[in-house]
């Protein structure tokens, strides 16, 4: 039945809405680690394509069913696997409501309501991060997006300062551009250089201290002999340890090369929502373009991130898609589809909107606090424990640990591994394997809004156990 009766929409939905309910008021009680892994879900899903439609209602309890041993525990109050946020049960219902509704954010007629969302939530943004009110800023799936379009704006504002038209004539015969990154940014920020030509391995990689920073001295003296047009991109909040690049001495040097600068700031930006961290980010406002989620710090659900670009034309120059059955906004609008890469997209101006009502200022301030201060507790418990090393200094929300001090390199790297998993099969909490400095250690990112220190403690003590296991000392 294609066609669905007015009168089959409630009990559908209902149901959905139950399942809903039913898992997340389950997730804290479930183990952190889903049942099945990718195999068995995937045995679980395997059917030959369906020849003939089914009943919704039928559907939908077999997805509920074959999807809930594999799914996995972010919106849990010990999730601590990657930098994801707990898509807070605020932001899931607009978010369904954007999915009920139907509306494609791809420019003013054909959703008033979505565009509108987007431009007051736009305007929000800019202020709780404290970024150039004039800048423009595009809806986008994540940071990796952000960090794309931003790229995207910078190397045709560089080209275009040397005479070149990237948009129009593309690469070919362009002069060429310089790419500066920490050598310990993000992937995604070199698969954005990747997408757009300027080369992954064709850049100018600054060297980065034990914490992932940039180192500041070698840094200025590179961008002091850098060949304009240049590009510096620039940190805030290392994935493994959350530091942040010196934008207050590098921001600077590189705008005296003539270099555009861009910040990845996918959740380290957030660190400039509280009083109590912002001086971490001192001197982000002066770079050219940010990239910052909203499906971390600020909880919406997946997918939602943001493009920040201080010069507006740069940024719609490179995104404008023109087409003559387009209708054109009027002069000075903010049109959705001009600062991003696509045209037909989801609406998440619902959700970042109704998030940031939910939390207000002062909510969003408490919890990047109540974040920061579960990561200083979980490292003083792991430190204290004998043979455990919390690498780096825990200024944020991460916490990067070595298990095995006393130990050689290899068996310190077989002893983390398996201590993360034995963290992971005691299903109290959810860890992150990593690698940092070319050696395996765990990262225990908090960034759910369920997170407390009640429940940060308790995981710490379930690391503590896992290891003391694993070396067997009980
Ligand atoms: C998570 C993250 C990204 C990628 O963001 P997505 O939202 O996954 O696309 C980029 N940079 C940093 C620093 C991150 O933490």
């Amino acid at each position: 039945m294609a066609r669905t009766r007015p009168e089959d929409i409630a009990p559908l939905w209902r149901r959905a809405c139950e399942a809903a309910i039913a898992f997340r008021h389950d997730v804290p009680n479930r183990a952190a680690s889903p049942q099945d892994d990718y195999a068995a879900s995937l045995r679980a899903f395997s059917a030959p394509l369906p020849g003939s439609g089914s009943d919704p209602g039928d559907v939908l309890g077999d997805l509920v069913r074959l999807a809930d041993p594999g799914l996995m525990t972010p919106t849990g109050p010990r999730f601590f696997g990657w930098v994801i946020g707990g898509s807070h049960p605020a932001g899931v219902a607009a978010d369904w409501l954007t999915s009920a509704w139907g509306q494609n954010a791809g420019n003013h007629e054909a959703s008033p309501a979505a565009s509108a969302a987007e431009t007051v939530a736009a305007g929000w943004l800019l202020e709780l991060l404290d970024l150039p009110r004039e800048s423009s800023l595009g809806f986008v799936t994540g940071a990796t997006m952000a960090n794309f379009t931003a790229l995207a704006a910078a190397r045709g504002a560089v080209l275009r300062a040397v005479g070149w038209d990237v948009e129009s004539d593309g690469l070919f015969g362009a002069p060429p551009v310089t790419v500066l990154i920490g050598e310990e940014a993000h992937a995604t920020a070199y698969a954005a250089l990747q997408l757009l030509g300027l080369g992954r391995d064709r850049v100018v990689r600054l060297p980065a201290d034990d914490q992932g920073r940039i180192v500041t001295d070698p840094a200025l003296e590179a961008l002091a002999a850098a060949r304009t047009p240049a590009i510096v991109i620039l940190q805030a909040g290392q994935l493994n340890t959350g530091a942040f690049d010196d934008f207050a001495a590098l921001v600077p040097a590189a705008h005296e090369t003539g270099a555009w600068v861009h910040v990845d700031g996918a959740f380290g930006l957030w660190a400039r929502a509280s009083g109590r961290t912002r001086a971490l980010t001192e001197g982000v406002d002066a770079a050219d373009s940010w990239a910052v989620d909203g499906h971390k710090w600020l909880q919406t659900p997946y997918d939602c991130g943001y493009v920040i670009v201080r010069d507006r034309e740069a940024h719609e120059r490179a995104m404008t898609i023109a087409a003559s059955y387009l209708p054109a906004s009027a002069a000075g609008d903010r049109d959705p589809s001009h600062v991003v890469p696509e045209l037909s997209r989801r609406a998440r101006g619902f959700a970042t909107w109704a998030m940031i009502r939910t939390l207000g200022r002062d909510g969003i301030e408490e919890m990047v606090d109540r974040h920061c201060a579960c990561a200083r507790l979980v490292a003083d418990r792991l430190r204290a424990e004998p043979g455990i090393e919390v690498l780096g200094d825990v200024g944020l929300n991460q916490v990067l640990v070595r298990f095995g001090a006393e130990l050689d390199a290899d068996e310190g790297d077989r002893v983390t591994r398996e201590t993360v998993a034995r963290v992971r099969s005691d299903g109290v909490c959810f860890v992150g394997g990593s690698s940092w400095r070319g050696r395996e250690a765990m990262r225990f990112s908090v960034i759910g809004v369920e997170t407390d220190e009640v429940e940060a403690s308790r995981s710490a003590e379930s690391v503590v156990t896992a290891y003391r296991k694993t070396v067997g000392t009980s």
